[in-house]
């Protein structure tokens, strides 16, 4: 069977899940490219911030995606040095519909939301005294400072090779001296925030979110969301 040779742009979660199920196949050779690596820390490398749980977000055209996420997320939280499965509380607050917090909220606190038959346990809750509606499903938290590395680990084992480039162009990702092939068939794009800068993509609804992680040690039996951070000063 003819090789297949694979570009992968982005080292986040995006980049080296993706070019971990290719490696799966053995027809692909396949190479990921980045500016940034695990081990970096860099505001355009949003995957060793992210601290939380496992969020669906608006759109319904990610269903069929969610779905495998769904599937890999049940096959990661099997690894339990990185996760940790938990049911998770979402509490709406009425005075954040309409607000940048709470559109981008407004699907994942939803009592009726497009993927309540996605993931496991969905089901509305009691209204609790701080919020107006709330509604609780199975979720896995995911501790990416240990994750990602663990994905470049199981890529490398399956002989992907990594390779630190910045790319101007898409196209650039198809040239000769970025394969060991010498040849690209195909470039997958996993940029990120920064497709709004990569030539010839240049996706201007991918815009920037301000966030801070908190590490805190604690015991708790379920993980929480409230929306809302219009609450003092200066925020929206
Ligand atoms: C503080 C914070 C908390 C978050 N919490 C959560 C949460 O709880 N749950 C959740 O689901 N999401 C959360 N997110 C969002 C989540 O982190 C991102 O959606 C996700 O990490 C994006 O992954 P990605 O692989 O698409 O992009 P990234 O992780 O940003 O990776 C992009 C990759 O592309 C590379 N790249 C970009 N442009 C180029 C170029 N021109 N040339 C070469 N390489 C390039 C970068 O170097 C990098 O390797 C949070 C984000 C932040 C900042």
């Amino acid at each position: 069977m003819a090789e297949k040779n694979i570009v992968v742009i982005g080292t986040g979660v995006s980049g080296l899940t993706t070019a971990l199920l290719l490696s799966q196949d053995p027809q692909y050779r396949i190479v990921v490219a980045a500016k940034h690596m695990p081990g970096d820390y860099d505001k355009e490398y949003a995957s060793p911030w992210a601290a939380y749980r496992y969020e669906a977000v608006k759109s319904q055209n990610g269903r069929e995606a969610l779905g495998k996420c769904s599937r890999i997320s049940s096959e990661i939280a099997l690894v339990p040095a990185f996760t940790s499965k938990a049911n998770c509380e979402i509490h709406q607050r009425a005075k954040d519909v309409g607000t940048p917090s709470g559109d981008g909220y407004s699907e994942l606190s939803s009592v009726d939301p497009w993927f309540k038959t996605i993931v496991l346990n969905f089901h509305q809750l009691d209204t609790p005294s701080d919020a107006d509606s709330a509604t609780l499903c199975m979720s896995v938290c995911i501790n990416t400072a240990i994750y990602l590395p663990w994905l470049v680990s199981q890529c490398l084992e399956r002989k992907v090779t990594f390779k630190r480039k910045q790319f101007k162009h898409v196209r650039d990702a198809a040239a000769p001296s970025i394969h060991p092939a010498e040849k690209v068939d195909l470039v997958v794009n996993c940029s990120g925030l920064m497709a709004s800068k990569l030539g010839a993509v240049e996706d201007d609804k991918m815009y920037p979110a301000r966030g801070q992680v908190v590490l805190v040690r604690n015991e708790s039996d379920k993980i929480m969301g409230v929306t809302g951070t219009h609450d003092s000063g200066d925020e929206p």
